[in-house]
């Protein structure tokens, strides 16, 4: 793989519902690029509200302005020719549309994490789930708060019927056409 130049970098957004594998996808991806040396940050949501937005709660006001620092953040970023990779709920069409808007849509590429909310809830892999539904979280995505799937992802993946293995491979494979594109 050949060094992308900053022309070519891109946010790769990966929206999807809590437990339907975005961090694990970014992840597998983060570790792929670094090693071919690839100049890449991953910024997690969870990890975003543990400090630089853990002043905001999840009202759709608060969500818009985690998603707003994020996007600012990732513009930094590309401008100084790294690839960004984003995982983030991010539920709604219009917050999504801002992120684009921030970035460049030449450089906003959407990847829908795509997993139905039954298949998560049984995952449930941070108990997240389990406090929603006995009403210990409020406006938790999919349970009390909507999600919008993206209608023009530029990537799906079904993380239901496909292994990460699989969901990994593709995803990489995308990520090498749209910096060379
Ligand atoms: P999110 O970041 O979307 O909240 P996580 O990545 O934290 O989700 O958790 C997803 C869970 O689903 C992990 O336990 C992961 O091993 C599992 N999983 C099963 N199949 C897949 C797949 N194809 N892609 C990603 N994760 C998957």
């Amino acid at each position: 793989m050949s060094t992308p130049s900053p022309l070519s970098a891109r946010l790769f957004w990966l929206t999807g519902l809590s437990g339907a594998g975005k961090s694990t996808l970014a992840l597998a991806l983060q570790h792929q690029l670094r090693e071919a040396q690839w100049p890449v940050v991953l910024l997690d949501g969870d990890r975003l509200r543990q400090g630089l937005c853990a002043d905001l709660d999840f009202s759709p006001q608060g969500r818009r302005e985690n998603l707003r620092r994020a996007a600012e953040l990732s513009r930094l970023l590309l401008e100084q020719g790294q690839l960004v990779i984003a995982a983030f709920i991010s539920p709604l069409r219009s917050d999504r549309a801002m992120v684009r808007n921030i970035v460049g849509a030449q450089q906003f590429v959407e990847v829908f994490v795509r997993c139905p909310l039954a298949v998560c809830q049984a995952r449930d892999v941070k108990g997240l789930y389990k406090k929603a539904n006995s009403g210990q979280i409020p406006q938790f995505t999919g349970i009390s708060a909507p999600y919008e799937a993206p209608e023009a992802p530029s990537l799906t993946l079904d993380t239901e019927t496909a292994s990460v293995q699989a969901c990994s491979t593709a995803l990489l494979d995308h990520v090498l056409q749209g910096v060379r594109r």
